[in-house]
């Protein structure tokens, strides 16, 4: 089956808003063996988007439509279906009741011209919002499909999971797709590539990317099926290839992130943790308490972002920090031997280092970062060099330290 994105919004074409709805979809159309074949972003325009209708069934036989559903004036989608089907507008009792009942819900007053709202093309099939008011729509014709959501990215979602795969995964499959991701932290993309030599000559029926993020590097395989060979057989022997060859550098599978997957090893082996970080400026913090049941193993953090405070807080000694300054393999060692000291917890975790654009020298040039892990027998500090901006520093500082921290209660370093 072949599917067409449209995507509709004059925010999306002046680059006020990032397309992230055409990325999802497409994401999740793959993931059922559906071929992309296009994605279009279009204006608010009723023109534009029948024209658009027009090539977008001929061409595939499905289409996903987001966008311009709303009830004002620059949404315009119900108007281009209804041109597009030569279909008129219906009021809709069930679709206003649940409108009212939103409303209620919420304590909200509803005006009687939202009535509007419950005004659809009467060939359409509902397909209920539960996270907002305009409802999605399903239309079949000449064999084709079209789904028309909501822009609102977590509505559309909502209903994606709730109202469109559901329908799409009842559908005969011509193809067959299996997906899994591995995660990686602490390697670079090119640096996999290497560990994974020869990967390609082995599995050349698997596919394999590498998609870089901030908190490292995600391995995506994917394998079909193919008559007489599964490709969930083809994809689990892949996997036990990578899983072995990206060794300690792999953190985890499927959606597994790197918090998490360090905060349970914390719990599995009983373990408390206390945090300073300097340049990162309690975004290491954030990172570790948005788990739940981080209060598990997270005793305390301090953010010492001066000198001053390097002292009073964590004892790093005035000589040290004289002698060395403030990001050097030293005072990260300090920082975590001082926090985990005070708190007495069985592991202190340090960050300081230059996140810029200022600040930088030849010698201590901006992106030096130092991340240091101590458990009082044994401390251990790692030189990271980043050279991105300041935003993207201080988040690959904050993971550089989890991931030393992961290895370290690993026993891998
Ligand atoms: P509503 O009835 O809630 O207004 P709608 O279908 O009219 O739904 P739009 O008005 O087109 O939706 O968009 C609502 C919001 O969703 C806007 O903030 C818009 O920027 C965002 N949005 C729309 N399309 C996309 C997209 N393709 N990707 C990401 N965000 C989008």
């Amino acid at each position: 089956m072949r599917a067409v994105i449209l995507t509709i919004g004059d925010e999306l074409l002046s680059g006020i808003t990032v397309n992230t709805n055409a990325s999802f979809i497409a994401g999740r159309l793959t993931e059922l063996g559906i071929r992309v074949a296009r994605i279009l972003a279009l204006p608010d325009s009723e023109e534009a988007i029948v024209e658009a209708l027009h090539t977008a069934i001929q061409d595939s036989e499905l289409t996903v439509l987001t966008g311009g559903l709303g009830p004002t004036r620059d949404d315009v989608t119900q108007k281009a279906l209804c041109r597009f089907f030569h279909c008129g507008l219906v009021f809709r009792q069930d679709v206003w009741d649940a409108i009212v009942d939103r409303f209620r819900r919420m304590g909200r007053d509803l005006p009687e011209s939202n009535r509007v709202q419950a005004e659809v093309p009467e060939i359409a099939e509902i397909l209920p919002n539960p996270r907002g008011t305009a409802p999605g729509l399903y239309f079949k014709h000449d064999g084709r499909l079209l789904f028309a959501l909501p822009g609102v990215p977590y509505e559309m979602k909502a209903m994606m999971a709730d109202s469109v795969l559901p329908r799409l995964e009842r559908l005969p499959r011509s193809r067959s797709v299996h997906f899994h991701n591995i995660h990686t932290a602490g390697i670079s993309e090119s640096g996999l590539a290497d560990l994974l030599d020869g990967f390609y000559a082995r599995f050349p029926e698997t596919g394999l990317a590498f998609l870089p993020s901030l908190s490292g590097v995600t391995l995506r395989l994917m394998a079909e099926d193919a008559p007489g060979r599964p490709g969930a057989d083809l994809l689990e022997r892949a996997r036990a290839f990578v899983l072995k060859k990206a060794g300690e550098w792999r953190y985890g599978e499927k959606n597994d992130t790197l918090e998490q997957v360090t905060g349970n090893l914390l719990i599995q082996k009983g373990l408390s943790l206390s945090v300073a970080e300097s340049c990162t400026g309690g975004l290491l913090s954030h990172k570790l308490t948005q788990i739940p049941g981080s209060s598990a193993y997270l005793n305390r953090t301090i953010v010492a972002y001066s000198n001053q405070a390097k002292k009073d807080l964590l004892g790093v000694p005035a000589s040290l920090l004289e002698k060395y300054g403030a990001v050097s393999r030293e005072t990260a060692a300090a920082m975590a031997e001082g926090v985990r000291k005070d708190s007495g917890t069985d592991l202190g975790l340090s960050v300081t280092g230059i996140a810029g654009p200022g600040g930088g020298t030849v010698e201590k040039p901006v992106g030096l970062v130092f991340t240091g892990v101590s458990d009082g027998a044994r401390t251990l500090v790692e030189e990271n060099r980043f050279i991105q901006d300041r935003e993207v520093n201080k988040e690959r500082s904050a993971y550089a330290a989890l991931n030393l921290l992961r290895r370290f209660v690993l026993g891998k370093i």
